[in-house]
């Protein structure tokens, strides 16, 4: 699990997170929903190691992390702009992750990485993996097509499939599914509550959208102004709302 404790935010003077308190439960689905600008991505930011804190420590199964690099922290993210590798093949953007702490830096340059004796080996077993992978996300025909070349939503599963590699314990996901159009928006849902379920990791997913938070997630958490309003199961925030401003966001009944 993570658990963020009294996170504070400033950028110059203003403060962006105004004491954040959050446990994340192993295995849950935690959404963060909230108006634009509300902090949901400084936080997951703060939480990947990708913004340094004002205030306030990031615990990630047990291990605090505030001192620790985004890539020593357990935990991959995904964005919505996906900032997958143009040039790369599919293949080699899912294998990125694993290249990188796989290969020594001599085995990766690459005049040089055939003079290894080591690096056939280490990339077949990276290959394998990576099959592995395109099959989970029913990408197997797509191995050897540029980015340019696929769907937004073929696109989406490449950048979990480069995540997905680095086996996290926890999953941070920017709103991974707004550059996509409605229909597959919404087919794309299912696919990852699926793959949460197949995963058994944790999930922190961020999203302005009601409708998302309310059918994915086994808690949501609402954020106004730097501060989460409430946490509680979809059914919990809809019957009992906080406040007004729950209310309104969720779309309660009056
Ligand atoms: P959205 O739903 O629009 O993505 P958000 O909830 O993700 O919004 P953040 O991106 O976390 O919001 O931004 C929170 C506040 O912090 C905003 O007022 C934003 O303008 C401000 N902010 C974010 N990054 C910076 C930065 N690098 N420098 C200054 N202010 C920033
Ligand atoms: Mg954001």
């Amino acid at each position: 699990g993570l658990t963020l404790r009294g996170i504070v935010k400033h950028f110059g003077p203003t403060r962006v997170l105004d004491g954040v308190d959050l446990d994340i439960r192993p295995g849950e689905f935690l959404t963060l929903v909230g108006p634009s600008g509300c902090g949901k991505s400084t936080l997951l930011r703060i939480i990947a190691g990708l913004e340094a804190q004002s205030a306030g420590s990031v615990t990630i199964g047990g291990r605090s992390v505030d001192a620790l690099p985004p890539s020593e922290r357990d935990v991959a993210m995904v964005f919505q702009s996906y900032a997958l590798y143009p040039h790369m093949s599919v293949a080699a953007n899912i294998a990125s992750p694993l290249e990188l702490r796989r290969l020594s830096l001599f085995e990766r340059l690459p005049l040089l990485r055939w003079l290894s004796p080591r690096r056939p080996r280490v990339m077949r077993e990276i290959m394998t993996e990576v099959r592995a992978m395109a099959g989970q996300l029913q990408l197997e025909g797509l191995l050897d097509r540029r980015p340019a070349q696929l769907s937004g939503g073929q696109r989406q599963r490449v950048a979990l499939g480069r995540a997905m590699v680095r086996r996290p314990a926890a999953f941070l996901m920017d709103e991974p599914l707004s550059n996509l159009d409605a229909k597959l928006r919404v087919h794309m849902r299912t696919e990852l509550a699926e793959l949460h379920a197949r995963l058994g990791a944790t999930f922190v997913y961020v999203t302005h959208d009601q409708i998302e938070a309310m059918t994915m997630s086994d808690r949501v958490a609402l954020m106004d102004k730097g501060r989460i309003l409430q946490l509680g199961t979809p059914s919990e925030l809809y019957d009992t709302p906080a406040d007004v401003t729950v209310a309104r966001f969720i779309g309660s009944p009056p």
